[in-house]
């Protein structure tokens, strides 16, 4: 059995028997991984407080094809900024159910990691935004392969147009052209030009949507995302409760 060291974002977490925990992780040099945490439960000085959902760890690990055993994790952040606020902790919660969802277990996903952490700081630091999480979601959909295309008719291939013109309409999580999607909701420039930014725009942040241009990309996204679900998220549905659309939890 292998002993190797590693970096991973804790997505999950569960108790098991008497004194261990189940740890679900995403790390920077396995992806997702599934873990035992032996004696998690009865001491917490075992692993020094770090197993906290979000925490981001350095940790020792033996890989087993099932079940990896973690030997040590060492806190290198336990964003308790995002621990002090529900919608933070909602946003996050609903960030980590979609890396655990669409990464499959034991396959490497750089980009994927440096989303989730830099996601996960970007929250820390104070904000939980409905335009980050919209930019989260497209870059996410985008690493994996399962975003929408923003330029052209994913019916006919014909291209939407550019600058104002650009626009097309929304035909479950896909975009497709006016002609296509004839009795569809329409999206517009501006939240298809939004998008494509999302996608070049290296951090967290720096974009911000309109209220209108919010409810289009959250229209397709959802519905881009839902499309790609065995099952519904429970996750989401705590994020819908907290209020889809507010701008809530700014730095105390
Ligand atoms: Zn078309």
């Amino acid at each position: 059995m292998e002993i190797g060291n590693c970096r991973g974002v804790v997505l999950n977490l569960a108790d098991y028997r008497e004194s261990d925990r189940l740890v679900t992780l995403f790390t920077l040099e396995h992806g997702r991984i599934s873990g035992i945490a032996r004696g998690a439960r009865r001491s917490v000085k075992r692993f020094g407080g770090a197993l906290e959902l979000f925490a981001l760890l350095n940790l020792q690990v033996k890989f087993r094809n099932a079940l990896s055993e973690l030997l040590e994790a060492d806190i290198v952040t336990i964003h308790s900024g995002i621990r002090s606020d529900l919608n933070r902790i909602a946003h996050a919660a609903y960030a980590s159910d979609l890396i655990a969802t669409f990464s499959p277990e034991g396959l490497a996903n750089q980009r994927l990691f440096r989303l989730l952490t830099a996601y996960l700081a970007h929250l820390d630091a104070g904000l939980a935004t409905v335009s980050d999480r919209r930019f989260f979601e497209i870059n996410l959909l985008n690493i994996i392969g399962y975003r929408p295309e923003l330029d052209q008719c994913s019916r006919c291939g014909s291209l939407l147009g550019e600058g104002a013109e650009r626009a097309g309409r929304i035909f479950g999580g896909e975009v497709v052209c006016r002609r296509c999607g004839i009795s569809c909701r329409e999206i517009s420039a501006e939240t298809l030009e939004l998008l494509s930014r999302s996608l070049k725009t290296g951090r967290f942040g720096l974009l911000s949507f309109s209220s209108a241009t919010l409810d289009e990309a959250g229209a397709l996204l959802d519905n881009a995302i839902e499309s790609h679900l065995e099952k519904p998220l429970r996750s989401l549905a705590f994020l819908r409760e907290l209020g889809d659309n507010q701008i809530a939890s700014l730095p105390s």
